[in-house]
């Protein structure tokens, strides 16, 4: 399959992405876990730590999981909150909310739970409705991040928190030799032996070159009016998380 990347507009490029999830919603958890040696388990176990859901409470916490995928955050929060949060896991892609759905049912969260298909940039939900947002490796696909950002400080209350968990840079020296030789080799290989779609996972490597890097990020959920703003690295930068809060 090819999904041609090269040279297209903003409308054109979020197509591209929807195309290259559905294609591969269904081999999608495998994936992860072949193209980061299982570590992105670990990684969105530290994110979901750092933001430390309340376990129990006169009211449940309320988190709005963008580009949520197959759900992997929001089980983690039920999770971690003892079911005391109930997450909306919300995507642009109802093949990846299928997946999820089914894994719900299977895990026996899903009345903790609701999929609902959007897109980041236009959130159909209220102004000042959830107590947390969260996007893992998501952003970067989004074509106007900062749409995505403002429509995050929009639908939190005061007081709620945004995070972020994304590709980042790496700035340890070694480690970024060696990942560039990882991303730029292995990955769209293990991509096309198992999807058959190596164009897609260029596209992905590429996709987190060309994101910007943690300090420039900071000042983009900064600009959205977000306080507080902090970042945390993780394996050396390959993934960051940052914080902020709607005050
Ligand atoms: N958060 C999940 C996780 O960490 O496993 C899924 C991450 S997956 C790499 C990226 C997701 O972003 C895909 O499910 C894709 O459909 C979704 N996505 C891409 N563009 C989007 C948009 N504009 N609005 C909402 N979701 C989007």
């Amino acid at each position: 399959t090819s999904f041609g990347f090269e040279q297209v507009g903003e409308g054109e490029k979020q197509t591209r992405v929807d195309e290259v999830f559905h294609h591969v919603a269904d081999r999608y958890d495998v994936m992860n876990d072949l193209m980061s040696g299982g570590m992105h388990r670990l990684w969105k176990d530290a994110f979901v730590a750092w933001l430390n859901p309340p376990q129990g409470g006169r009211v449940p916490f309320k988190l709005l999981d963008v580009a949520g995928g197959t759900g992997d955050i929001s089980f983690r929060v039920v999770e971690r909150s003892r079911k005391n949060a109930h997450c909306t896991v919300f995507d642009i892609n109802g093949s990846m909310l299928g997946v999820g759905k089914d894994r719900a049912k299977e895990n026996g969260l899903i009345s903790n739970l609701e999929f609902v298909e959007g897109n980041a940039e236009e959130l159909p939900f209220e102004d000042n409705s959830f107590d947390a947002y969260t996007i893992a490796y998501g952003i970067r696909n989004v074509p106007r991040i900062d749409k995505a950002l403002s429509e995050a400080y929009r639908v939190l209350k005061r007081g709620g928190r945004f995070m972020c968990l994304e590709f980042s840079n790496v700035d340890m020296p070694l480690l970024d030799k060696a990942y560039d030789l990882f991303s730029f080799n292995a990955i769209p290989a293990i991509g096309d032996a198992v999807t058959g779609d190596r164009e897609g996972y260029e596209y992905f490597v590429q996709s987190i070159r060309k994101f910007p890097n943690k300090e420039r990020f900071k000042m983009m959920v900064e600009d959205a009016e977000f306080q507080q703003v902090s970042y945390r690295n993780l394996s050396g930068g390959i993934t960051a998380m940052h914080s902020g809060w709607k005050l």
